[in-house]
């Protein structure tokens, strides 16, 4: 379960400050969807990140799976996200100089466990892409990409799923191919799937929409 309890994010540069996110309550259960929606600059993203444990918020509380984020240091929040969390971007962060095989082996070999590259193989044969494995990311299509990093995010079996405008960069169709993917994976595996959209249509498939304007959550 993900709790969000009137998060708030203010980012500051010198003297400068600029409060993005305010007074944000909800929550997600176990292996449900939620879609984060709004106008571009409304917060969606730094909402995701502070979710996901990679940022810490500046007021209120974000818990994961039971365990409270913001009292954590940065390690131990990495250790977090290693275990329980999988990301999906809109430009896809594959590594340049590995393999699509290998960049879903990362995250295994980075928990420290065995058989990576045969966890990796049949993760890649999950999303359709065993023939491409050795295939390095510039020999791919974006679609195809994107598909190495819904395999690569779901490498440590995550409990839950984070993804940025993860068919942002894809032409229609092979958005919804991915889209599918996703929702199929939220199914099988019960991963609880949170992502921001700007696509109507992929907001209303999932269960819950969040709607945020102007750093707050105007409509649930
Ligand atoms: P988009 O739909 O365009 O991706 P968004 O809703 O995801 O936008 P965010 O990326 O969360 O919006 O950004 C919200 C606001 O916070 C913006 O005004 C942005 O400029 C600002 N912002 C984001 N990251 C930082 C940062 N690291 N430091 C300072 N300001 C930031």
């Amino acid at each position: 379960m993900l709790q969000v309890n009137q998060l708030g994010k203010t980012y500051r540069s010198g003297q400068r400050e600029l409060t993005v996110l305010q007074d944000i309550s909800f929550s997600v259960a176990d292996g449900a969807s939620a879609a984060i929606i709004g106008p571009s600059g409304s917060g969606k993203t730094t909402l995701l990140g502070l979710c996901a444990g990679l940022d810490r918020a500046s007021t209120g509380s974000v818990y994961l799976n039971g365990i409270q984020l913001d009292d954590l240091t940065e390690d131990e929040r990495a250790d977090v996200r290693n275990r329980y969390v999988g990301f999906v971007f809109q430009n896809f962060q594959l590594l340049p100089s590995l393999t699509a095989l290998e960049n879903v082996m990362v995250p295994i070999e980075l928990r420290g466990e065995r058989g990576a590259e045969k966890r990796a193989v049949a993760l890649l044969e999950r999303v359709g892409l065993q023939d491409r494995r050795h295939h390095y990311p510039t020999q791919l299509s974006g679609g195809e990409q994107q598909r190495v990093s819904i395999a690569r995010a779901f490498a440590n079996a995550p409990r839950i799923l984070f993804a940025d405008e993860p068919t942002g960069n894809l032409d229609a169709e092979t958005g919804q191919r991915v889209e599918e993917l996703l929702f199929e994976l939220n199914r099988e595996a019960g991963t609880t799937l949170v992502l921001v959209t700007h696509d109507v249509d992929l907001a209303h498939r999932t269960q819950q929409v969040l709607r945020i304007r102007g750093g707050r959550l105007v409509s649930e």
